[in-house]
């Protein structure tokens, strides 16, 4: 089996359902991770199978180190050990942190960087023997300009990049880059409340004035993780339309 081998969390739907396509589509077996839709994440391997790709589901809580550990092992004795990993899958509890339970905090914290720290650790494991790989995390325009109530997310999201910078100095004498994508306000269920709520506001924010699609951010994603970004590490990459605070 020579084809590469790609593991995208979170993609039973949006942003990485939409990665795990585009991966297969430029020639990767792709693990499509998801944790309650199981029903979707099969949907996305069976588009996968029509472009003629290998693919299958992994069920995992990725802010579980032992349910990520399983998972790479199903990985490899389905379709080997991946050369890419897409650390997608994350979460929003907007709370202003005064009215919040701890418990808003922690979860956020848990999937959005637990669940990436999770990954890589098992990721890098593998990569470093081959002294190959390339692995992309999910930041967003939150890390950097947060929206009120976003306390715990910009917080989860900050922690991610710092932590893409650290692991790409580690990395990089193997041969393996490391690099985030900081998407802004993108049409998946993850900003369906917002848009229902105030979506001429949204809009008014955004340069291009309207919300990004998620293949829009998967082909940054793609090409992060491929050959023509070969000397590209350690960095953030926005795709936001142009989003603005004012
Ligand atoms: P989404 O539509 O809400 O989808 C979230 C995905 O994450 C689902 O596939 C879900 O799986 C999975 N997931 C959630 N918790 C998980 C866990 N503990 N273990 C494994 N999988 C889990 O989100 P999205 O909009 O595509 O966002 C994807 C990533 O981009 C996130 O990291 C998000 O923070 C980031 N982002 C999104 C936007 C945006 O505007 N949409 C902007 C900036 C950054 P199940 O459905 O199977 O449970």
């Amino acid at each position: 089996m020579t084809r590469p081998v790609a593991l995208v969390t979170g993609a039973s739907r949006g942003i990485g359902k939409a990665v795990a396509l585009e991966l297969a589509k430029r020639g990767h077996a792709v693990g499509v991770n998801y944790l309650r839709n199981e029903v979707q994440a099969i949907e996305t391997v069976d588009a996968i199978r029509e472009l003629g790709v290998e693919a299958c589901a992994l069920r995992a809580d990725v802010s579980s180190a032992p349910e990520v550990a399983d998972m790479f092992r199903k990985l490899e004795e389905t379709l080997g050990e991946p050369s890419v990993l897409v650390c997608n899958a994350g979460i929003t509890r907007d709370t202003l942190l005064g009215a919040s339970e701890p418990e808003d905090f922690d979860s956020v914290l848990r999937i959005n960087l637990d669940g990436v720290v999770n990954c890589c650790r098992e990721a890098s494991r593998r990569m470093v023997g081959r002294r190959r790989g390339a692995i992309v995390t999910l930041s967003s325009v939150g890390a950097q300009r947060p929206g009120r109530g976003q306390s715990n997310y910009a917080a989860s999201k900050g922690a991610v990049e710092s932590f893409t910078r650290a692991l790409a100095v580690e990395l990089a004498p193997r041969g393996i880059r490391v690099n985030a994508v900081a998407p802004g306000l993108i049409d998946t269920g993850m900003t369906s409340d917002l848009q229902a709520l105030a979506p001429d506001e949204l809009k008014r924010r955004i340069l291009l004035r309207r919300l990004g699609r998620p293949a829009e951010v998967a082909r940054v994603v793609a090409f992060l993780c491929g050959e023509d970004a070969s000397y590209v590490t350690g960095q953030v990459w926005n795709v936001d339309g142009g989003f603005k605070l004012e």
